[in-house]
């Protein structure tokens, strides 16, 4: 094995004899009330001994495993009559996903809490294995619902749904080397998971297992508002929380409504008069440019729940601040959101009828966006910071200095719309494409079967001039393509899947199924088999074949005449005149570049 050893040897990792000690990374400025943190302290002091976590015993140096979450959890359930704990899966390797539900009522099933009339709120924390500071909120704020009843009140309005890690895996591969950009804990998990899949961008796709164990609960209980904790990286700012929410046209309108108009500016008043400082989720990358949001598309949490017509915060505490001041923010945030309910699940039940009611309407939804031109004037509160040039690689780098500074600038995070679509009376397709089937029914898309062979007008699309990324991404080398669309009868065998859109799901199976989304499920190359030819001719196959056409059709002729003169690469091409000729005959494959999902506008009469 020399050759190996060789090769092993020249790895510049292994130049470390013994590992460095772990960057200490931190922020210059941190927010006045941190030191303090009045929340989380009260919280540790009221708690009894057996129930804190390691952060609070560790003077908030250290985080738990997840045998600390699991302990927890089943403390929680065993001393509140008002908590069940639930197994909804397990991971690739092996370890048990589990959902705490907090209910006054104990409504423990979704039957039981919409019976109850209030908000399902699910947080969840550890997506991103080592973004951990909401897990160890998250447990105290149980803590203080179910034990020391500190906030039980917080349970009058609505039912609690919690999952300490979601990436229970990437959080047990621990490291202090797992985020470089982070302040603490000492040691923590990582980003994605043990199939290194970023669970962040596969909302849609559903390939990891641990979201496929997700999606099943969540389009079962399809909760009100989603609360999905994560820690940023980049640049250091006054800010230790920021926040994205669809308050566009990414989402239902009395949803955008509901969060934009009622939810969040109580939110950040009551953050702020608890001295967090709090912005929307962005970055500044040139003071002229503005602060800058970024869309979040449905392969992101935020923007899936907003296409299933439900509220979602994404929650990102910054890494350079200390942990403990991460653990009071995630803290705070979560119990003023369960304060600031009302009317979301009124919205929401609006927003799946409007949804409904939309199918076969002349009526556009969003599918994909940019960041508009509209800004907003903006105070940002920055840190004082100079460009220094490296002695070493001789390249500039920026320098924090301890001096919070506050710019005027814009803001620019509203989303314009870039890509819309109608929402047909119902989509056909052919009971052969069970990936997609199964992806629809995954997502909570209602489909039925043709129960007989039918004969349905409807609008066909070719996908035509695919371009593969060069490069795979989470696992898939995406596609691009042009789309042409054409109206055509055709005969479905029984078995086919009828997807009828007047339902409440109808954006999920928009943004699956419109090739145009930037998440459905061809773009993602799960279809990719339909760009593939699958019968070749040699030259000397066709050269007679053609020439008998040319010969025998006079209408071919014309329009090979007239290609010729209009397009004289084409003519200079042999190879290319000649699959001319072969597309043109019976030998063609008449399904490639097919896509093989077709818009009906409208849909058959349930029998
Ligand atoms: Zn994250």
């Amino acid at each position: 094995m020399l050759a190996r050893l060789i090769l092993t040897t020249a790895l510049p990792v292994l130049l470390f004899a013994q590992n460095p000690a772990p960057l200490p990374p931190h922020s210059a400025v941190e927010p006045p009330a941190a030191e303090k943190a009045i929340s989380i302290t009260e919280s540790t002091t009221a708690s009894p001994k057996d129930l804190l976590t390691l952060a609070e015993t560790s003077g908030f140096t250290e985080t738990g495993r997840y045998a600390e979450s699991l302990a927890l959890y089943r403390k929680f359930a065993a001393a509140s009559p008002l908590a069940k704990l639930v197994t909804l899966g397990s991971t690739p390797e092996g370890r048990e996903m589990v959902m705490l539900i907090a209910s006054k009522d104990r409504a423990f099933t979704p039957e039981a809490a919409a019976k109850t009339g209030k908000p399902v709120v699910l947080i969840q924390n550890g997506v991103h294995g080592g973004e951990i500071a909401g897990k160890d909120a998250t447990a105290m704020l149980l803590r203080d619902l179910l034990v020391t009843k500190r906030l039980a009140s917080l349970l009058d309005n609505a039912i609690i749904l919690s999952i300490p890690v979601f990436n229970v895996d990437g959080h047990e591969r621990f490291s202090p080397y797992n985020r470089i950009n982070q302040n603490g804990p000492k040691e923590m998990g990582w980003r994605a998971t043990s199939q290194r899949l970023n669970l962040n961008r596969d909302y849609m796709k559903a390939d990891a297992p641990e979201m496929r164990v997700w999606l099943a609960m969540y389009t079962k209980w399809l909760p009100d508002l989603l609360v999905d904790n994560h820690v940023t990286d980049g640049e250091d700012h006054q800010y230790d929380i920021t926040y994205g929410m669809a308050t566009g046209p990414e989402a239902a309108p009395t949803i955008s409504e509901w969060s934009r108009d009622k939810f969040l500016p109580k939110l950040l008043q009551s953050m702020e008069s608890d001295g967090h400082v709090v912005a929307p989720y962005g970055s500044l990358e040139d003071p002229i440019n503005g602060y800058r949001g970024t869309p979040f598309p449905p392969r992101f949490s935020n923007g899936y729940a907003a296409i299933q017509n439900r509220a979602g915060l994404l929650v990102e505490t910054h890494s350079l601040k200390t942990f403990r001041t991460r653990i009071w923010a995630h803290y705070d945030l979560m119990r003023h959101a369960l304060t600031l309910l009302g009317g979301l699940h009124l919205a929401v039940a609006q927003a799946d009828k409007d949804v409904a009611s939309m199918a076969g309407s002349e009526l556009k939804v969003h599918l994909n966006g940019v960041i508009s031109k509209e800004g907003e004037a903006f105070d940002y509160k920055g840190i004082g910071q100079q460009q220094q040039q490296s002695a070493l690689t001789r390249g500039f780098y920026t320098v924090y200095f301890d001096a919070p500074i506050n710019t005027s600038m814009m803001l620019y995070n509203q989303i314009e719309t870039t890509v819309a679509a109608q929402i047909p009376a119902a989509y056909v397709i052919p009971r052969q494409w069970t990936t997609l089937i199964e992806l629809l029914r995954l997502h909570g898309v209602v489909t039925e079967r043709l129960d007989r062979d039918m004969q349905l007008s409807t609008t066909a699309s070719r996908l035509l001039n695919p371009k593969w990324d060069d490069r795979p991404f989470e696992g898939h080398h995406r596609v691009e393509f042009r789309v042409e669309r054409h109206d055509e009868p055709r005969t479905f065998p029984a078995g086919s899947v009828l997807v009828r859109m007047q339902q409440r799901a109808g954006r999920v199976a928009l943004n699956l199924l419109e090739p145009e989304a930037p998440d459905s499920a061809v773009q993602w190359g799960m279809l990719d088999g339909i760009f593939e030819q699958n019968e070749y001719a040699s030259p000397y196959i066709l050269e007679p074949l053609a020439q008998s056409m040319e010969m025998q059709h006079d209408d071919l002729r014309m329009a090979y005449q007239k290609r010729l003169r209009e397009d004289p690469a084409f003519a200079s091409d042999a190879q290319a005149k000649l699959r001319w000729w072969y597309e043109r005959s019976p030998y063609a494959e008449k399904d490639l570049y097919l896509y093989p999902v077709f818009i009906l506008t409208a849909a058959p009469a349930k029998r």
